[in-house]
């Protein structure tokens, strides 16, 4: 099958694009062939994915075909799916995103939902305050928000186009997120240290980023990816803030990368007592910390 087989003069129904789409997508080695192709023609049918079985008959209009051309086009390029789409789902709320910032992935939700779960347990689980570093599309804080109730909740990124996009992923799932502008590599000024702080922050390092698949190379943004140093950069800087900015009595949680844990542990033991999490495929991937006793206690 070759491309000049996608014929724009002739009709084509949603059903013949899906099996003429998936088996093109196959050849060029494009992941999950026909979920790819299922999600774009809901795109341009601007339809669900149960309203697209029922439409399969359905000829496509000359606009409609030349935008998912146009789409088809982008993907075997290898621009990501969710960026062409404009959309992902995460922790299952909608998330609009583009190349300003990173697209949420799966290990996140694990990290949210570790977050989650610690907030529940506590006698006090309102009126904590909880800042979400490095918030690209708003995702872990507006989850946040939208599981925990009568909170302050605070997003923080260095990129204001990556904060443009949180504030819009706020209003659409409609919560109340603050989200400001702050380089955590400078000064942070705050009036009251933070009850819960959460991130994922860029780990991958400088000589990693060249294992990378085109898709996150080329098209993520390098900033939410890497820290352009060995993948610790982020982690030393947290170790020293979290003096000031995380309360007494306070916790955090964090992501971090494939083979990163001991070097992680050893980071923050000394001042921080540590759990470590893993991912669902076992993976050593967040670590819960809190300031050793010994600190509350003086
Ligand atoms: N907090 C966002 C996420 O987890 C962005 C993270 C980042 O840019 N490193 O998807």
């Amino acid at each position: 099958m070759s491309e000049q087989s996608f014929n724009i003069t002739k009709i084509w129904t949603a059903l013949e694009l899906l099996k003429w789409g998936t088996s093109y997508f196959i050849e060029k080695d494009i992941e999950s062939p026909r979920l790819t192709m299922e999600l774009m023609l809901c795109e341009v049918l601007k339809c669900s994915r149960i309203q697209l079985y029922v439409q399969y008959e359905k000829p496509l209009t000359d606009k409609e075909l030349s935008d998912l051309k146009l789409m088809i086009s982008k993907r075997v390029q290898r621009e990501p799916l969710q960026y062409i789409i404009g959309k992902t789902e995460f922790y299952g709320l909608p998330f609009f995103v583009n190349a300003s910032v990173l697209i949420p992935r799966p290990e996140t939700e694990i990290l949210v939902q570790k977050t989650i779960h610690y907030i529940q347990t506590l006698s006090e689980k309102s009126n904590l305050s909880i800042i979400d570093i490095g918030t690209g599309s708003g995702c872990i804080a507006i989850c946040l928000a939208k599981h925990l109730m009568r909170n302050r909740i605070v997003g923080i990124d260095i990129s204001e186009s990556a904060l443009k996009v949180a504030r819009q992923n706020a209003t659409t799932n409609e919560v109340n997120v603050e989200f400001i502008r702050r380089d955590i590599f400078k000064e942070l000024k705050v009036k009251q240290p933070f009850d819960i702080i959460i991130s994922n922050p860029p780990y991958i390092s400088s000589e990693d980023m060249q294992e990378l698949e085109p898709e996150l190379l080329n098209y993520e943004p390098k900033i939410a990816l890497t820290d352009s140093s060995d993948g610790f950069e982020f982690y030393r800087r947290f170790v020293k803030i979290f003096k000031d900015i995380l309360s007494i009595g306070g916790t955090f949680f964090l992501e971090f990368g494939f083979g990163q844990s001991d070097k992680i542990l050893e980071l923050f033991t000394c001042d921080y007592e540590c759990i470590i999490h893993n991912d669902l495929s076992g993976i050593p991937r967040i670590i819960q910390g809190k300031h050793k006793t010994s600190i509350i206690e003086k």
